[in-house]
């Protein structure tokens, strides 16, 4: 399926159609999380996608020639032009038909206007993790008391659907620079055009990045045995409010739990496609890690890069009045106490992770 720009391995794919990039990483706020990363005992991982996930890493991307790979990129472009194949946009499916509990086509809807697609052979349903099990208990298929609760009728009786919805909590942490270091400059109105005509002539530059470049996976204390963290680096703030991203300087991570042992469902709150159905994601709840105070390194106990990343990495819950003290003690941007380590990326990815 994949075509990583790392070249094919027993894990990795060399020659599928959707293209795997590297990140540049190449703003000194990326080289910062790195080599505060390292200070606090973690190595970098090779390759994160593969087998070794735990540790830092420069992102990988579907991001090829500066342009973002999707699904339609990469499978459905290059098969525009085949006569068996239509592509029909701005269509909502509201059910799929059922005959003798076989699937038999979808009805759709655009505007006004309605129409039911017959199958030749097989209906396949790829509506996402919310679409797809609203869509199958608009057609009836699912929890039969509660299909009738709302109004469907039943024509497949299974309870599954809508059930074991799986989501991850994320807690996004924020810090505001002083001064103006960040990439929040270079995202400035003015200087937008430029990024535009750097884009369009080299594919390269800020319009051809996710921002997302650099990260971690790493555990949240000794008791654990798989990386059960991850952070994400962000070298701007981006508040997100009602629709718009509000730019501002400084940085923020993104912290999310990995393998959530919390299950949720989704179900209908009618019989109306255009209702959005109810859904919980934690429904049988295990407390979310990242209440509790953060304090585990895989580090040696007793390294001083360890202690030092405690000092600097350490997270506490809002509500911890440790938090609030430390808060008001430090409001700016990090302090870059962070010993300078010499480490270089291996030769293969063309870089220098930091000089
Ligand atoms: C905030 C966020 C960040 C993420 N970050 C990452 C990441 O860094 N790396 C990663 O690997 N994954 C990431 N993911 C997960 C990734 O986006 C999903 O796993 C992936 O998109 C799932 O693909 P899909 O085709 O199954 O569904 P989707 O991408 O959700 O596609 C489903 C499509 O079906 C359409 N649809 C739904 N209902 C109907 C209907 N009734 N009629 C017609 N069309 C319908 C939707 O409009 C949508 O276009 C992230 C997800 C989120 C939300």
């Amino acid at each position: 399926m994949e075509s990583f720009e790392g070249g094919k391995d027993p894990n990795r794919g060399g020659d599928g159609p959707l293209r795997i990039t590297r990140s540049r990483a190449d703003h000194p706020f990326y080289e910062t999380f790195l080599r505060a990363g390292e200070a606090y005992g973690l190595a970098v991982a090779r390759d994160y996608n593969s087998a070794d996930i735990e540790g830092l890493h420069i992102t990988q991307a579907t991001i090829a020639d500066g342009r973002r790979q999707s699904t339609a990129v990469a499978y459905l472009h290059p098969a525009a032009r085949r006569p068996n194949l239509t592509v029909l946009t701005g269509w909502r499916a509201d059910r799929v038909e059922l005959e003798g509990g076989r699937a038999t086509g979808v009805a759709l809807r655009r505007g006004a206007t309605k129409a039911v697609l017959r199958a030749g052979r097989e209906v396949i349903l790829s509506a996402g993790a919310i679409g797809t099990p609203h869509l199958m208990q608009l057609s009836g298929i699912g929890a039969a008391d509660r299909l009738r609760a709302a109004g469907v009728t039943v024509s497949h009786c299974l309870p599954g659907v809508g059930e074991n919805l799986q989501d991850h909590f994320v807690a996004s942490l924020t810090f505001r620079a002083q001064g103006s270091r960040s990439i929040a400059s270079d995202l400035a109105l003015w200087n937008r055009p430029r990024i535009g005509l750097e884009w369009l002539l080299t594919r390269k530059g800020l319009g051809a990045t996710s921002f997302f470049e650099v990260g971690a996976f790493f555990r949240g204390g000794p008791d654990v045995s798989y990386a059960n963290l991850q952070h994400e680096f962000l070298p701007f703030l981006a508040d997100f409010q009602a629709g718009r991203v509000r730019i501002d300087h400084g940085y923020q991570y993104f912290l999310s739990q990995m393998r959530p042992k919390s299950r949720g469902w989704l179900r209908l709150r009618s019989a109306d496609p255009d209702a959005h159905p109810r859904s919980s994601s934690t429904t049988s709840t295990i407390p979310p890690t990242p209440r509790r105070c953060w304090k585990g390194s895989p580090g040696p106990a007793t390294s001083p890069a360890r202690r030092r990343g405690r000092r600097s990495v350490g997270w506490r819950s809002r509500r911890d009045p440790t938090c609030a003290r430390r808060r008001r003690r430090s409001p700016g941007c990090a302090r870059s106490a962070i010993p300078s380590t010499t480490r270089s990326a291996p030769a293969e990815w063309g870089m220098t992770l930091w000089p």
